[in-house]
């Protein structure tokens, strides 16, 4: 990683690494300068310690516990697993993070507050993934196809979100092939306040558990890319709702991972056709492993879709509580 090289850069006095090293990659900006982690934690009243081994620097609070790894993207926020957009760095006595990730995904969701404010949420656009001739993934054992079971979850999920009053769209309502430039365009058409797209995962049968995505932000890579590409600094209409993003991102999967007992695999970013173009807050959901024997059978019952679309539907109602809260607060209310 071109950060890590520089702050190991002997040559330098300053043990600040410097972001110009980066410049070294063609066609790439500069990232901007690295940020302490301390001064991160004092300014969210939370108290540093590193692990024993020092290979994690943990930050706590009575309500908080947040943990950086060395060298790594890889974190935790509360008990949720998290990726950064670019490792945190060790230097002296502190790690450097992006003040992109701090900007736009760590301080957004623990302090929502402080983001521009958006409006309760009304109207949710589902986007069952895949349909048609685009099967998605498959389990030929079990006989599943996700292009089946994204509609199947995605109906069970709008109906709970309509009985706890929201108003739902669906990009579709059959198996049909659909356009994946037209998903969020249908969103932006009716108005959507928040999008939800709705997959299954496949890969080596030991692996499982449950993901989600965000849209990847400005300047940073994809969790999935281990170096930096042009594309990375391109403005995207969705990356308007990084913060928001973050925050639902994180209230959605941790309401997840709780209530379907799943492995963690993490909050991570993409640049997916789905979210790029998105004029709202949104999300495309990996809920859970076809290829998984276990988990796939699992996800083949009504009962198992019935829980995977009630926790999204609790986690959007969490995420809707906090931003009528907020809007209370502006407008000088309480609610309880
Ligand atoms: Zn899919």
């Amino acid at each position: 990683m071109p950060i890590a090289r520089a702050a190991r850069a002997d040559a330098r006095p300053p043990t600040r690494p410097q972001a110009a090293g980066i410049a070294a990659d063609p066609g790439l900006l500069p990232l901007p300068e690295p940020v302490s982690v301390r001064a991160f934690a004092a300014n969210l009243g939370l108290e540093p310690a590193w692990s024993e081994d020092r290979s994690q620097l943990r930050l706590t609070s009575r309500w908080s516990r947040i943990e950086f790894r060395a060298g790594s993207r890889e974190m935790a926020l509360n008990g949720v697993r998290a990726f950064l957009g670019e490792p945190a760095v060790p230097a002296d006595d502190d790690l450097l993070i992006s003040p992109i990730d701090r900007d736009r995904f760590l301080n957004p969701i623990l302090a929502p507050q402080l983001n521009e404010p958006l409006a309760p949420i009304r109207h949710i656009v589902i986007d069952p993934g895949h349909g048609g001739s685009a099967d998605g993934t498959r389990n030929d054992a079990l006989k599943l196809l996700e292009k089946h079971l994204t509609l199947k979850v995605s109906l069970l999920l709008g109906d709970m979100l309509e009985q706890r009053g929201f108003k739902v769209s669906y990009t579709r309502t059959e198996d049909i092939d659909l356009d994946l430039a037209a998903r969020p365009a249908f969103a932006r058409e009716v108005g959507a306040d928040l999008f939800l797209s709705i997959h299954f995962n496949s890969a080596r049968a030991d692996v499982r558990g449950i993901e989600t995505y965000l849209l990847t932000r400005q300047h940073q890579r994809s969790t999935g890319n281990d170096k930096r590409e042009p594309d990375d600094a391109v403005a995207l209409p969705g990356n308007a709702f990084d913060p928001w993003n973050a925050h639902l991102g994180f209230t959605v999967h941790r309401q997840m991972v709780r209530e379907l007992e799943a492995f963690d695999r993490g909050l991570k970013q993409a640049r997916f056709a789905v979210l790029k173009t998105l004029e709202c807050p949104g999300l495309l959901l990996e809920c859970g492993y076809l290829s998984n024997p276990e988990e796939g059978k699992l996800i083949g019952t009504e009962a198992h879709q019935r829980r995977i679309a009630t926790a999204i539907a609790n986690g959007v109602d969490i995420f809707n509580q906090t931003l009528k809260r907020l809007q209370a607060v502006r407008e000088g209310r309480t609610v309880r």
